[in-house]
């Protein structure tokens, strides 16, 4: 991990628990990223809900990402930050009547259609409102993404997407929703995605499903193959990167793109997660009966995942250098006992006042925090 000023950050009225934010690394992944997708003319749109944070929002824009959002309120405050609602996707299985109303004003680039009970109710308020929507159906491909179950969105017991036995009811529905443009399909499998024959089988479905549709005489704008591009968070400094040459490779060969289709991407952790971690101090160190326990000041309201899903983050210590390793639990100060960083952790000794780095924590930290036990939010410091 880049080398990080804790007093001067800490003169700057900084305290911890804060989020750190290498922005030469983030400049470093979008660059990777746009550089593979532009090989094969490839839309990359940036998922808002990983984190939305201006300073790194602005500079996605400014290279020329669109956003995809999940929310009226992430549509709303991605336009804030300068995206084009040409080039804003809109997904979610829940849009309430406003959050439609004000894509469907804004114009946005495409309503990613969950359900057909949605699609009712999007074509009703477009013609209310003298609008056509522009919209993307999302197909649950029914492909397991082999990442942790609970981010796992594409298989059929999954509440997303529209299942492949209502595709008939949906072709025979289209020719008298006059308030809609149907352009496009719309894919998004799970996140964390390490394994790319998740990918490849994805790749297979999309074809069935696009020639499918090509049968009925109905052809697409566009195909949004979603995000799920995994990081490696064993191994942060190793690995800064995701594989983004592997990843937009494997799609350019595999998916059979029509003439002048666009293909677009949705890509949330593999952009940000690695430029951030979380700075936290040892509160104190507490004898167990079989176990130490390193109590930090972060918890689980500013970095849910571990207690969330058992999600695995690096921990490492920024101050002590003693050659001394012993094993600790690394534990928040919150009243659950799920407010668990790691357990059983290698760790040179710990004593009160020293600094923890939990890396990997650019995605899903921040944008999931929460003030539970009326904690304050944790401060946030970018370095150039
Ligand atoms: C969350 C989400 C993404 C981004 O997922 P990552 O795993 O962070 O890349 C993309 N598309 C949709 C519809 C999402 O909900």
């Amino acid at each position: 991990m880049r080398k990080i000023d804790f007093e001067d950050i800490e003169r700057q009225g900084i305290h911890t628990p804060f989020y750190f934010y290498d922005m030469r690394l983030l400049e470093k992944t979008l660059r990777q990223a746009r550089n593979e997708a532009d090989k094969y003319d490839f839309h990359l749109h940036y998922a808002l809900k990983a984190n939305v944070n201006t300073p790194l929002l602005k500079r996605i824009q400014e290279l020329g990402f669109g956003a995809d959002c999940v929310s009226g309120n992430e549509v709303q405050h991605a336009l804030n930050h300068g995206f084009s609602a040409s080039k804003i996707a809109f997904a979610g299985v829940g849009k309430t009547d406003n959050e439609i109303k004000q894509g469907l004003v804004n114009e946005i680039f495409s309503f990613n259609v969950e359900s057909i009970p949605e699609l009712m109710v999007i074509n009703d308020l477009a013609l209310q409102n003298n609008k056509i929507a522009r919209i993307a159906l999302r197909i649950n491909p029914n492909v397991d993404a082999n990442t942790h179950h609970y981010i796992t969105t594409g298989i059929e017991e999954s509440k997303f997407g529209i299942n492949h036995w209502e595709l008939d009811a949906i072709i025979e529905k289209l020719p008298v929703l006059k308030g809609i443009n149907l352009v496009g399909l719309h894919f998004h499998i799970g996140s964390q995605i390490t394994d790319f024959s998740a990918f490849k089988s994805l790749c297979i479905k999309v074809n069935k499903i696009q020639e499918f549709f090509s049968s009925h005489g109905i052809e697409f704008e566009h195909l949004n193959l979603g995000g799920g591009l995994g990081i490696d968070y064993h191994a942060p400094d190793q690995n800064e990167v995701s594989d983004f040459r592997t990843y937009f490779a494997l799609f350019n060969q595999l998916i059979h793109r029509k003439e002048g289709q666009e293909i677009h991407f949705e890509l949330g952790r593999s952009l940000v997660a690695q430029c951030g971690s979380l700075i936290t101090k040892v509160l104190f160190i507490k004898e167990g009966a079989a176990r130490s326990f390193a109590i930090v000041d972060a918890g689980m309201n500013d970095l849910m995942r571990p207690a969330l899903y058992q999600a695995y983050h690096q921990i490492q210590s920024l101050t002590s250098k003693v050659s001394d390793v012993r094993k600790y639990d690394v534990v928040g100060p919150i009243c659950e006992s799920t407010d668990i960083f790691l357990k059983q952790i290698a760790l040179p000794q710990l004593k009160r006042g020293d600094i923890l780095a939990i890396r990997s924590t650019g995605a899903y930290g921040q944008s999931m925090r929460n003030n539970y036990n009326m904690r304050k939010d944790a401060q946030e410091w970018y370095q150039y």
